[in-house]
């Protein structure tokens, strides 16, 4: 009998969660209701951060909170080419340049080292970024307190896109609480650790901050006649005073959000039993199981190896193809952006980021998603020795 395939990620959704849901379908708000504050309440009170804003994509998320780092044109964000190309592309939506700095080989998120020797060589030539956005991949938080001394220094706005980190931990404290950053943003899309279908959300401690996420959700339009530039004509009265998006979340995903959060740290622990089986199994076999950071618990949204291809006589993309066709929808995370073409059509090449590129030559995002089973963790392990023999 043939297997069904196993993903490399996916959602778990409870009875529980279709329940909450069906719920706000019987209920008078199907959006701009009373879910939304609720889960962006919980997921900020769970980060330790002051304020949250949900809205209908991580990448809205980035964007809006590019804009209110005041990013525009004659600017440039900096980021890791290891990243969805979401990470990169926000700074390209305010106008602003983009460029990248090259990845730590140990545990494939963007390289302090190199950052500050690239903001060396940015001062002297009058150029340095006005944000940098470290992605914690696969959950793996970036050495935030390093980053944030150098942005005092420099002086540059963080956004740490944390779109893999929901759950996970820095120096003890739950990612998202922006005590190294000005924002933090997360990624309810299937395939992370909570889901909302689509959705995102910004995190921040600043009023500031907040109050123009808020604006820039929905519009650009407040409500409050404390921002208004005259006085309202009334209670109908709203004014627009910059210019927003419809980047607005449903109340149906708010309430799935919310739903999900209840079993969070679940997800996480599921995931942390899952990678120490796969280090343990994997152990002898010729590739690189992940780095765990001693000063981080991983959100563990990926588990992803590298081959030793000096030990093994296939290549990258045999081991790939071989996984594939045995129903493990292995994947691979990411391609560098700045050889994607339309970077490369604003400049970029490959080599550029050699470390970046090296590891792309390499790696294999194996299945990993709370609900993954031992059963099917064997048959990953399998066809993976299968592969390599
Ligand atoms: C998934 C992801 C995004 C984009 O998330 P969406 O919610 O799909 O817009 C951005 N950055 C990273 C690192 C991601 O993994």
């Amino acid at each position: 009998m043939k297997q069904a395939p196993i993903p490399y990620g996916r959602q778990s959704i409870s009875e529980a969660d279709i329940q909450a849901v069906v719920d706000v379908l019987r209920s008078d708000w199907l959006t701009q209701g009373p879910s939304i504050e609720q889960f962006e309440q919980a997921v900020a009170q769970y980060c330790g951060a002051k304020y949250a804003v949900a809205v209908n994509s991580a990448t809205s998320a980035l964007h809006i909170a590019c804009l209110a780092a005041e990013l525009g044109e004659g600017d440039t964000l900096w980021t890791t080419p290891n990243t969805f190309v979401a990470s990169a592309n926000c700074g390209l939506y305010c106008g602003s340049g983009v460029d990248f700095v090259d990845i730590d080989p140990r545990t494939y998120n963007l390289s302090v080292a190199e950052l500050e020797k690239k903001l060396v060589v940015a001062k002297a030539a009058g150029k340095l970024p006005k944000v940098v956005v470290p992605v914690h991949f696969s959950g793996q938080p970036c050495e935030m307190e390093r980053i944030a001394e150098l942005s005092r220094e420099y002086g540059f706005s963080l956004i740490e896109d944390a779109s893999h980190a929901i759950g996970g931990k820095y120096q003890g404290e739950a990612i998202g609480g922006c005590r190294f950053s000005d924002m933090t943003v997360f990624s309810f899309h299937p395939v992370k650790i909570i889901t909302t279908a689509e959705g995102g959300m910004v995190l921040t401690n600043r009023k500031d901050l907040y109050d123009r996420l808020i604006r820039l959700r929905s519009h650009g339009i407040t409500r409050d006649p404390a921002f208004m530039e005259w006085e309202s004509d009334g209670p109908w009265y709203y004014q627009q005073i910059e210019l927003g998006f419809n980047y607005r979340i449903t109340d149906l995903q708010a309430a799935l959000g919310l739903s999900q959060m209840s079993r969070l740290d679940e997800f996480v622990a599921s995931r942390h039993r899952l990678a120490a089986r796969y280090n343990e199994l994997l152990a002898e076999l010729p590739v690189v199981t992940p780095y765990q950071h001693p000063d981080s618990y991983s959100g563990l949204h990926l588990y992803v190896i590298r081959l030793k291809l000096d030990r093994i006589s296939r290549s990258h993309r045999e081991v790939f193809e071989a996984l594939r066709s045995q129903g493990i929808l292995v994947n691979l995370h990411y391609i560098p952006v700045h050889t994607q073409p339309y970077y490369r059509r604003l400049g970029f090449k490959p080599g550029d980021f050699p470390e970046s590129e090296r590891y792309y030559a390499e790696a294999i995002s194996l299945p990993m998603f709370s609900s993954l089973s031992d059963e099917q963790q064997d048959r990953v392990v399998a066809a993976l020795k299968e592969a390599l023999s």
